[in-house]
């Protein structure tokens, strides 16, 4: 259908392989396969606690029950990402409160316009490093230590990704990552919570499985007979054969990542001169893990311009993100949102086709038809 298709999913033997052990080893969810990807995880982000998760929606959501958001409190989060980012704040009953991106080259959240939105409610911040890259880490902690905010990392499009040598997801309270099949590494379904914090590491321990005293695998293994339940929780768990599959896609995610930015900066060099459009993230902190390649088109006709030919030359494109604040359940519940450059973008970008094993040629002819589009 498409010639070149906006992501690829690259599953290669090694991954099939260990989905067939783990289906013969006759144990099916949270056993060996989950410990070892959650001990892979750990090491690979220098953390004491992982936890893996059925999706990055329920990492999140359990974070912000485990740093205790509820009723009466407020949470920042952007408004220039995916709706779980703000779902996981009104599953507690707290109230999401949406800030805008700081310019529309640097499309993460602006310090500035936190500060401006932190009442006495205010309980903490959700960061999403747009596109795989970092967020203005150094501000934003040393506005919460003021404040005394929570911050949860939404790290669904940066795994890998670096500030001042240091792993996005492990700076903030939690971070949380999404393993859906268009990130940088997938599962298919499932997603990772990371913390250094032992009371937090407990709190979503118990809130992943039904607050359960001992689980299925240690009465399996003969530590325990029979359980308790001691508050309310839920079933969040990932299977064995989704952290098989995981276990080797980590191996491969720095090669991934490496690859990944070639093609981005490829990108840059072919399409910089253009003056229909600008490049988001030319210039940024860090180290970024290169999820979205995202082009700022000068207006909504070229936009439109640009995706109606490439859809005609079969590349398929995409728009990250329709701000979250439009959308009616949000427009109906939280009116009054008026966050000028998000929506100003959301008439302007669009994500081009990237993914660690697109060739020069794809990129080549994806480059010649947005020129062709503009002519
Ligand atoms: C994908 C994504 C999520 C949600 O992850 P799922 O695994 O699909 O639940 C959350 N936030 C952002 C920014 C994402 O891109």
């Amino acid at each position: 259908m498409w010639r070149v298709p906006l992501s690829k999913i690259e599953i290669e033997k090694d991954e099939i392989d260990s989905v067939i052990n783990t289906l013969k080893s006759g144990w099916l969810s949270m056993g060996e396969q989950v410990k070892t990807f959650e001990d892979e995880w750990k090491k690979y982000f220098d953390i004491n606690y992982a936890f893996a998760v059925s999706n990055g929606t329920a990492a999140l959501h359990l974070s912000c029950l485990a740093a205790g958001f509820g009723p009466g409190d407020e949470v920042i989060v952007p408004s220039l990402t995916f709706v779980a980012t703000s779902n996981a704040v009104i599953y507690c009953g707290a109230k999401p409160v949406f800030v805008d991106v700081n310019t529309e080259d640097d499309l993460t959240l602006s310090t500035l316009e936190i500060e401006k939105k932190i009442t006495s409610n205010t309980k903490g911040i959700i960061l999403m490093h747009y596109g795989g890259y970092p967020c203005d880490m150094d501000s934003i902690i040393t506005l919460a230590r003021k404040y005394n905010l929570v911050i949860i990392e939404d790290g669904a499009h940066c795994p890998g990704a670096e500030i001042n040598n240091t792993k996005l997801g492990t700076i903030g309270d939690f971070g949380c990552f999404s393993f859906f099949p268009n990130k940088n590494i997938t599962t298919g379904e499932g997603g990772m919570i990371i913390t250094k914090n032992v009371r937090y590491a407990n709190k979503i321990k118990s809130l992943r499985s039904h607050y359960m005293t001992t689980l299925t695998w240690d009465r399996h293994q003969g530590h325990a007979k029979s359980y308790d339940v001691t508050g309310l929780g839920y079933n969040y768990r990932l299977d064995e054969l989704r952290a098989s599959i995981g276990i080797k896609q980590l191996q491969k995610l720095e090669f991934n990542n490496q690859k990944r930015g070639k093609i981005v900066n490829r990108y840059i060099n072919l399409l910089e001169n253009e003056k229909d459009f600008t490049i988001p993230f030319v210039q940024h902190r860090g180290k970024s893990a290169y999820h979205l390649f995202v082009i700022n088109t000068n207006n909504l006709f070229n936009k439109n311009k640009i995706e109606d030919h490439l859809k005609k030359m079969r590349i398929q494109t995409s728009f990250h993100y329709p701000p979250v604040h439009l959308f009616s359940y949000y427009k109906k519940h939280f009116p009054e949102v008026t966050l000028p450059i998000t929506e100003r973008l959301s008439n302007k970008l669009i994500t081009l086709p990237l993914f660690p094993s697109m060739t020069y040629q794809e990129q080549d002819y994806v480059v010649k038809s947005i020129k062709d589009a503009m002519q």
